[in-house]
Order: structure tokens, then sequence, then C-alpha cells
């Protein structure tokens, strides 16, 4: 749920945009971050599996309560080469595309890529670029 932004950094057009993601800006995502590392901790102590495992090297038995594990995951989460977002899908205020993906104020220009995707998909982001595409150009076949 954290959003980030791009920004220019000049007029040159070779200039590198300013790109920061945000991570861990919502409370939400912390939460369920820690969730999961709890989850992985409690999965990796059944019997089942602690057999194999030899032993937690990370983030250690020493780091238990919560905030000490928020602060292993502020220490350590990093992104996943899949941003999406920058022109969401979203209502006007978000300043992105509308459901026609339409850029708002706009009448003819659509932006058809992975920064349409609003939220996180539970996968990898080609396949759904993929299927965008398709989509898009069936409806701009249907409205020609
Ligand atoms: C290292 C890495 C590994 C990945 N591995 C996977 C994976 O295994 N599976 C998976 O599903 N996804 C993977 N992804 C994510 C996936 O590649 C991207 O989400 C997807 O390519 C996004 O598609 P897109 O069309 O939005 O952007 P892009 O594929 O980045 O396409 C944008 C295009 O716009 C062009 N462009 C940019 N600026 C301009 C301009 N001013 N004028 C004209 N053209 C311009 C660029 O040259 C580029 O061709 C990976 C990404 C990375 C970085």
């Amino acid at each position: 749920m954290s959003r980030g932004n791009v920004h220019v950094t000049g007029v040159d057009p070779d200039l590198p945009p300013a790109i920061d993601p945000c991570f861990l800006n919502s409370d939400f995502d912390t939460i369920i971050l820690l969730e999961l590392l709890k989850f992985v901790i409690e999965l990796g102590r059944t019997s089942s599996l602690s057999d194999i495992i030899a032993q937690r090297t990370e983030p250690g038995p020493r780091v238990a309560s919560d905030n000490a594990l928020i602060s292993y995951i502020r220490s350590n989460a990093a992104g996943g080469s899949h941003l999406i977002g920058t022109a969401a899908l979203a209502p006007r205020k978000f300043g992105g595309v509308d459901s026609s993906l339409k850029v708002y104020g706009t009448s003819n220009l659509r932006i058809v890529d992975a920064s349409i995707i609003p939220n996180h998909i539970v996968s990898h982001t080609q396949s759904s670029v993929y299927a965008i595409s398709e989509l898009t150009a069936d409806m701009i076949t249907r409205s020609a």
C-alpha cells in the first residue's frame, strides 16, 4: 500500500529520473511483512522442518520482539524489480489513468504498461503486462 513517486530531474531527457519507491511507508505493508516473517520463523520450528534446518542464522533468536523484527525488516527488505503503479488505474486524485486507460485530463492518450497496475499482484508482472496489452488492443479496436 506504500505509494512511491518518480520525477524528472532536469530538462535534459538523458538525465536519470529520481525514483523513490517509499518502501514500508505504509504501516499495513510493515505489518504484513512482520506477520510473514513470524510465520516463516514458526514454520522453521515445526518438527518436519526443524530436523533439516540446522539453525536459524537470520535474524537470529535474539531478534524476537515485534519491534526488533520490524527493525530487521526495515534494514533488510528489498524490492524485486517489479515496480508498478506510477500511472495507476485509480481515482483521479491519484493522477493516473481512467477505466479506458486514458490519462486524466487528456482525450486520447493511453498508458499500456505495468505502471497502470494499481496494487501489487501476487506474482511476477510480465504476463499481466501482456494481458493488459491484449485487453487494451481489443478496447481500441472496438472503439475504432
Ligand atoms: C532484472 C529484472 C528481472 C525481471 N524478471 C521478471 C521475471 O522473471 N518475470 C516477470 O514476469 N517479470 C520480471 N521482471 C519485471 C518485468 O520485466 C517488468 O515488470 C515489465 O517488463 C514491465 O513492462 P513495461 O512494458 O511496463 O515496461 P518495460 O518492459 O520497461 O518497457 C518500457 C519500454 O519503454 C521504452 N522507453 C522508455 N522511455 C522511452 C521514451 N522516452 N521513448 C520511447 N520509449 C521509451 C523502454 O526502452 C522500454 O522498451 C523483471 C524485471 C527486471 C528489471
